[in-house]
């Protein structure tokens, strides 16, 4: 099947979702999911608005991705999000069965690998996609933030 757009094009979207959520003055993180080519879910981190540490964007695109298409497993769709995700978010990922997961910058601190979180073994994970645009939104975010202390 030829999709009509590339990986690119997704992160770009996931990125411009991390953006919204550095306007809210939330940490820069965007998620979309997609399928054959549509995106079905897009969102950022909302863990300050909502008051909580579960609201991560990858989290509220699983929900959202399972809704539209009424059943909870997400096989044959793809993760986009800026930022590896977590432990708690890879295992809710896991329990979504997600075929495919790319991600922007790597999380050296508290990132699935190095916590050592274990994927579906149907999940294929790719990383390093457009990594700089999504780490300097991170750090512009941390310094700003450490400025207004
Ligand atoms: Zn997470």
């Amino acid at each position: 099947m030829i999709e009509p757009f590339d990986d690119a094009y997704y992160m770009k979207k996931a990125l411009q979702e991390a953006e919204a959520a550095y306007e809210k003055g939330e940490v820069p993180i965007g998620a979309v999911i997609v399928i054959q080519g549509r995106v079905i879910a897009r969102a950022h981190n909302l863990t300050e608005q909502l008051n909580d540490v579960t609201a991560h964007a990858e989290m509220q695109a699983i929900t959202a991705a399972a809704n539209f298409l009424g059943g909870k497993y997400l096989q044959n769709c793809t993760l986009y999000a800026t930022l590896e995700p977590c432990q708690m978010c890879a295992g809710a990922l896991y329990w979504s069965q997600i075929s495919k997961i790319v991600y922007a910058a790597k999380d050296p601190q508290r990132g699935c690998g190095v916590m050592g979180t274990k994927l579906h073994p149907k999940t294929e994970m790719v990383g390093g996609l457009m990594e700089n645009e999504a780490s300097d939104l991170l750090k512009r975010f941390f310094n700003e933030r450490r400025k207004n202390k």
